[in-house]
């Protein structure tokens, strides 16, 4: 160690990441030309350099400030070059010095230093010496303890080491220290203050490194852990295995996986089909809960999410097959075409749904498939009738036993596409109880606004149903909620005259019919005349229901008798068809072929089409009693007093006795007591019967007619027309009378209708009663005594 301060002149290098103490041997390489000069230079003279670190180490050609003020006078002990070009250099330190200053900087750095001697140990420090170096081994000792792969020998000796100055060169070489750290400590005059720093620095490594071992051991327990669940996984997989059900079950998973993924749905959605999927994995594939999810996920998987048909939307083609398929209809077919016209020029309207109003057997649901047919669309019915629960048509959450979807989706499971034509039939016969009203989950089915995304409890994923058309059949509007009926367009088909079921059953039904039960034409003929008797004689019905069935009994026999060999053909006319048959069960002379008194034939719209409903009264010596029976309801009876009152008003012009209410009991009946009858139009019918009966006077037995009548003796218009005046019509009536406010409604009644009835439109009941009564005086008959009246079913409403 040199005793006298004085600035020397030597070569200077610049080290980059590196700080070299005093009694220190290191090796490092060096890079840049001037400092291979610089040892060259030393090496040529006494070997000694001066280095010092950069501050910077990025720095290139660093000047005086980019370097750190104290370095180290080193001696060369080696040079050497390496294959790589790189001059490898091995030195040791000798002591401090002090950059003074930079003579030269090319091609080498010639500095001027002055050694920067430690402060000499005092005697009276050696307890606190021997106090840090205690601390400091400890705090080495925990170092090593943490480091992995620390060489005993060398913790053996920092142990053992009793020279303050030695252990600390031993452990400044031997700890990692950043630059700046090492320089502080290079730069630290004396050892007491230069170990406590070292302590210090050790001390925060120790730490550092504990929080690095502590979160090394959290996240290699993650990877245990996931380790471990693998490893579980794969036991559970082979105890399953080795009871037969593992490999099937997985790959079963697999699929359903695969399946999700291809679904063409919402992220929400299909995020929820995996979490289901998800939940197999974790419980025995024999479980009820497993056995819950696959049902689930097979119903939503087996849902038509990406499949769709292509529509046909040429007018002229879906006209065609509408009318190969049904004969008339005009109004539902021109109806639709409209429709398809529409979606033609804007595809993506949405809302139009059709309502099918009319009696049965009119051909409301087998327009709906033809309609389906001809637009190229899948079809499916779905049957309202008596549907009085909202899980009906929305189906039961899934985790009630054995739940499944609502009627809805099931259609769109059976048809297999997204855009099928639904038959929503007989919507008026929908009842509601307790459990929910189904008429408002049916709302929103067919709302189009809230109909993209409809939710089936059992599915639970929205399912767009606005590419569905809807068609929806009615026999009649009245039972309709009405906020469904304000969504649908209401289309009446009214009930076929004689005409048209002849023209329906020789075109359509007959062809049907024998193609249904394997017959060729040439089998079996039915001629006209034949089948004007079936539709007279065998049935009395608002549709051709009926027909069609009777049709197909007569295939059936004469099936029976081809194949049989009695015949080889089979013709059927007039004569023989009730050998087929049987008795006619329909005669004409149903009615009353002469005049009576007090006999009228009134006319009633009912669910099944217009029905002539011939009202009775008489008249008997009583005390002002008026009997109503034959299932009249309450405003039927109403419109019984109101002619009462009426008659009395005019009892002198027909030579009633004015005393005729407090004298003569009365009874009004509605033969075919069974059935319910009800409504206001019967108001004239009674009024006439009732004069009828009072003034003896005969009613023409050809004349029909409706009408609700005022206390006043006005007539007031009725609904039903058409249906009432076909009925007229085919009871064979000449004069039909109506209300006069009716005779705009006219245009709608059938032109055969109209071409063989004559109508008469009454503005008071004493129009009525000029055409409806006979021109006859008066005459007196006896009035028959009550108990000579024959007993009738009596059926009270
Ligand atoms: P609804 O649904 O109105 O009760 P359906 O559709 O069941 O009546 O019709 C009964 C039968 O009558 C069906 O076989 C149907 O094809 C036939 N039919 C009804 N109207 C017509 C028609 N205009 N043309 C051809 N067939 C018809």
């Amino acid at each position: 160690m040199k005793t006298k301060i004085e600035d020397i002149t030597m070569p200077a290098l610049a080290v980059r990441g590196l700080v070299v103490f005093p009694n220190v041997v290191v090796h490092f390489d060096v890079a840049r030309e001037m400092s291979e000069a610089a040892l060259r230079a030393a090496m040529s003279d006494n070997k000694l350099i001066f280095l010092t670190a950069q501050k910077d180490e990025h720095v290139e050609d660093p000047d005086i400030k980019d370097l750190y003020q104290v370095g180290v006078v080193a001696e060369i002990r080696q040079l050497l070059k390496g294959s790589d070009n790189v001059l490898r250099v091995l030195v040791e330190g000798k002591y401090r010095a002090k950059l003074m200053d930079i003579y030269q900087y090319e091609p080498y750095l010639i500095a001027s230093v002055r050694e920067y001697p430690e402060i000499k140990k005092i005697h009276t420090e050696e307890i606190e010496i021997e106090a840090v170096m205690r601390a400091i081994k400890q705090a080495f000792y925990q170092y090593s303890s943490i480091v992995p792969r620390m060489p005993k020998e060398l913790v053996s000796s920092i142990m053992n080491e009793n020279d303050p100055f030695k252990l600390f060169d031993t452990l400044v070489f031997n700890v990692p220290l950043a630059v700046e750290d090492k320089e502080m400590l290079l730069e630290e005059s004396h050892i007491i203050s230069r170990l406590g720093m070292l302590l210090a620095m050790i001390s925060r490594e120790v730490e550092v490194l504990d929080i690095e071992r502590h979160i090394q051991e959290r996240v290699r327990q993650q990877i245990d852990n996931t380790q471990r669940e693998y490893y579980l996984r794969a036991q559970m997989k082979a105890i399953a295995n080795q009871l037969g059900e593992d490999d099937d079950f997985q790959e079963e998973i697999d699929e359903y996986s695969e399946k999700i993924q291809a679904l063409d749905i919402d992220e929400e959605s299909r995020e929820k089909l995996f979490k289901e999927a998800d939940k197999l994995t974790k419980m025995p594939s024999s479980s009820q809960d497993a056995y819950v999810i696959r049902n689930y996920l097979d119903n939503v998987l087996e849902l038509p999410w990406n499949v769709s048909t292509k529509d046909k939307n040429d007018v002229e083609g879906v006209k065609k097959v509408l009318d190969k398929d049904h004969y008339g209809l005009d109004k539902v077919k021109e109806r639709i075409l409209e429709n398809i016209a529409v979606r033609e020029l804007k595809p993506d309207i949405k809302g139009q749904i059709i309502c099918l109003v009319g009696p049965p057997g009119v051909g409301k649901t087998s327009i709906g498939k033809s309609i389906a047919r001809a637009m190229g669309r899948k079809y499916q019915r779905i049957s309202l009738g008596g549907v009085r629960d909202e899980s009906d048509i929305r189906g039961h959450r899934k985790t009630y036993v054995g739940a499944m979807p609502g009627r809805i989706i099931n259609a769109l499971k059976l048809a297999g596409s997204k855009n099928p034509l639904i038959l929503l039939d007989e919507i008026d016969k929908m009842t509601h109880d307790m459990r929910g009203d189904p008429s408002s989950a049916l709302l929103e089915v067919l709302d189009s606004e809230q109909n993209s995304a409809f939710r089936d409890h059992y599915i639970e994923i929205p399912f767009d149903l606005s590419n569905v058309l809807f068609v929806t059949t009615a026999n009649t509007t009245q039972t309709i909620d009405p906020p469904l009926l304000d969504r649908m367009d209401i289309i009446e088909i009214t009930s076929y005259t004689r005409e048209e079921k002849f023209h329906i059953a020789k075109e359509h039904l007959v062809p049907k019919q024998l193609k249904a039960n394997g017959l060729k034409a040439s089998m079996l003929k039915i001629c006209d005349e034949a089948l004007y008797i079936l539709i007279d004689n065998y049935t009395k019905e608002a549709g051709v229901r009926t027909l069609e069935r009777k049709i197909a009994s007569i295939c059936r026999k004469a099936a029976k008798l081809i194949v049989s060999g009695e015949k080889k053909s089979v013709r059927i006319s007039e004569k023989n068809i009730e050998q087929f048959m049987g008795a006619k069960k329909y005669l004409d002379d149903d009615l009353a072929k002469k005049n009576e008194i007090g006999v009228v034939n009134g006319l009633a719209w009912t669910s099944v089409g217009g029905v002539i409903m011939p009202l009775e009264a008489s008249v008997f010596d009583g005390k002002g009693n008026i009997e109503t029976t034959g299932s009249l309801g309450d405003v039927m009876k109403e419109s019984a007093k109101i002619a009462v009152s009426y008659v009395r008003s005019v009892a002198d012009k027909y030579g009633i006795s004015g005393e005729f209410y407090k004298e003569k009991d009365i009874h009004i009946h509605a033969p075919e007591g069974a059935t319910p009858k009800d409504g206001p139009s019967a108001g004239v019918t009674m009024t006439t019967a009732l004069v009828s009966a009072l003034a003896n006077i005969p009613v023409k037995h050809d004349v029909a007619m409706t009408g609700e009548i005022t206390l006043h003796g006005k007539v007031l218009p009725i609904g039903g027309l058409r249906e009432k005046t076909m009925a007229a019509y085919k009871a064979g009536m000449k004069t039909v009378i109506i209300p006069a406010g009716n005779k705009g409604d006219l245009e709608e009644v059938d032109n055969i209708v109209k071409d063989n009835v004559q109508f008469v439109y009454a503005e008071k009941i004493s129009d009525v009663l000029d055409v409806a009564l006979e021109k006859k005086e008066p005459r007196y008959i006896k009035p028959k005594h009550r108990d000579e009246i024959p007993e009738r079913p009596v059926v009270r409403s």
